[in-house]
């Protein structure tokens, strides 16, 4: 009881702590703000606390950017993953639910059959036409019984196999879903994990090359300064899809957050990665934006990138960083560029 009393208080006193913060920071005072701030101040997700506590170390304002990218980032991913769980454990039920039907009705008829044959063995008492028809009777009962049991059955496993289809869906939706970043529709972050990870494996075991690009939309906060958060969000959209477009063989373009993108390569080199990250790169240079409502000229969009390609002994952490600090090369060096790992050594 006393456990249950300090717990409340403990919340109470954690939601005074999160609307202190909102209010400190000037957040946003909308639903995902709290949700955000309170993962933060429970400690509950490191690398959302991790995120948060260098914007805040920045001296940085936590304003609806920062609050959606977290929230995107790490809560809304979280969620679709817990609906995945919960509708795999609604599979589970309706599969068990179906089992007990199946033996219920293995026993039912068991038992007919037990019936039948002992009705048949018994054969009519006598030649008596009363109890003829008795036997008769229990007979034809007996067997309705079985039909209507058995259409009963019929009429369940097809409801049962109805709904175990609807939740297969289900959860291939939000499968998908918990792998998708809603904004761009390309694969999230937490897919990208995955997937390098898996192809990781291939390029140690196989030695087959693999190939990382890192791309950044150059001087983005600018742009939604200039053109509003809205149009920002469409360029991002704009550049998935020039992504796309020039996709290369088994790619994995992903979202690696904000306004940067990481791109898997396969069985790619160096060299070839730089060519992709220049085709894209080309490809939005010739680009003039114009802004559909206003038919406003918005200029053009520049991407830098740094490409980086799997060395003996990486890690995908390894393998990451050599990209971004390409990338780094690439905005110091004047952005609108490809950096490759071999100018890093140089
Ligand atoms: P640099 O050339 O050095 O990359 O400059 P930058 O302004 O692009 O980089 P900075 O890291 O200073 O700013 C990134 C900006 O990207 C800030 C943030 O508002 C914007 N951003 C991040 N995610 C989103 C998003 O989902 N939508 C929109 N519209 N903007 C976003
Ligand atoms: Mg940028
Ligand atoms: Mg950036």
């Amino acid at each position: 009881m006393t456990n249950v009393v300090a717990q409340r208080i403990d919340q109470d006193d954690l939601a005074d702590r999160v609307v202190a913060a909102m209010r400190l920071h000037r957040s946003p005072s909308y639903p995902r703000t709290f949700e955000v701030w309170y993962a933060h101040l429970s400690g509950t997700i490191p690398a959302l606390s991790a995120e948060l506590q260098q914007v805040l170390d920045g001296g940085g304002f936590v304003g609806a950017t920062v609050i959606d990218g977290l929230y995107n980032r790490y809560l809304a991913t979280e969620r679709l993953a817990q609906e995945a769980n919960r509708t795999s454990s609604q599979i589970l039920e309706e599969i068990a639910g179906l089992t007990r039907q199946i033996n219920e009705a293995v026993d039912a008829s068991e038992l007919y059959h037990s019936e039948i044959s002992a009705l048949s063995e018994q054969g009519p008492a006598s030649a008596d036409r009363t109890m003829l028809r008795k036997w008769v009777e229990t007979l034809v009962l007996s067997t309705r019984s079985e039909v209507a049991r058995k259409a009963t059955l019929e009429s369940k496993l097809r409801d049962s196999a109805r709904e175990i289809s609807h939740l297969r869906d289900a959860l291939e939706t939000s499968r998908i879903e918990a792998q998708t970043d809603a904004l761009t529709g390309l694969a999230n972050r937490r897919h990208f994990e995955e997937r390098l990870q898996a192809c990781f494996e291939v390029a140690t075991s196989d030695g087959i090359p693999l190939t990382l690009v890192i791309a950044d939309v150059d001087y983005f906060k600018r742009f939604n300064d200039d053109h509003g958060h809205a149009t920002g969000d469409q360029v991002l959209r704009l550049v998935a899809h020039t992504m796309t477009e020039h996709m290369v063989d088994r790619a994995v373009i992903t979202r690696f957050g904000g306004e940067e993108f990481a791109i898997i390569l396969p069985d790619t080199n160096l060299n070839d990665g730089k060519l992709y990250a220049e085709s894209v790169r080309q490809a939005l240079l010739k680009r003039e934006l114009i802004k559909r409502s206003t038919n406003e000229k918005l200029g053009r969009i520049t991407i830098s990138s740094g490409v980086a390609a799997y060395k003996l002994g990486d890690t995908p952490t390894s393998l990451i960083e050599r990209a971004d600090q390409a990338l780094l090369a690439a905005k110091r060096t004047g952005r609108n560029r490809t950096v490759t790992q071999d100018a890093l050594t140089r």
